[in-house]
C-alpha cells in the first residue's frame, strides 16, 4: 500500500488509522488520490500520530505499558487488527486486505 504517498514509510498501524480517518480506502490510496484527498491523509497522519506520542508512543501492536497495561493508543484503534469487529463508528465489520504486498484494515463503510 501507498508506495507512492507521503504515508510510505510509516509503521502499518499509523498508515490504517490515518486512512480510516481520512475517509480513505486503502486500495484507492495505493492508486491516485485526489489533492484534496492527499491533504486530508496528511492531516489525519499528523493527528494519529500527536496521539500516539501523547499516548506514549506505541507503535507495536502488542505494546505493554511499564505498569503491564495495554498502550492506551491500542486501546484507541479504530480499524488497525480489528478484522471482524464492528467499526467504532458505524457498526460494520473491519475488512483485512493486503495491497502492495502489506495486510491493511478498514471499515468498507466509513472509508470510500
Ligand atoms: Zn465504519
Amino acid at each position: 500500500m501507498l508506495n507512492q504517498t507521503l504515508l510510505a514509510g510509516v509503521g502499518n498501524i499509523y498508515a490504517d488509522e490515518s486512512l480510516f480517518r481520512a475517509g480513505i480506502r486503502p486500495r484507492k490510496a495505493a492508486g491516485r488520490l485526489t489533492r484534496a484527498e492527499m491533504e486530508r491523509l496528511r492531516v489525519a497522519l499528523v493527528e494519529v500520530l500527536q496521539q500516539a506520542i501523547r499516548a506514549g508512543g506505541s507503535s507495536v501492536s502488542d505494546y505493554v505499558g511499564a505498569d503491564g497495561e495495554r498502550g492506551f493508543f491500542q486501546l484507541e484503534h479504530c480499524v488497525y487488527q480489528r478484522t471482524g469487529e464492528p467499526c467504532r463508528v458505524c457498526e460494520t465489520p473491519i475488512r483485512r486486505i493486503i495491497v502492495g504486498g502489506r495486510s491493511t484494515h478498514y471499515c468498507p463503510a466509513c472509508q470510500r
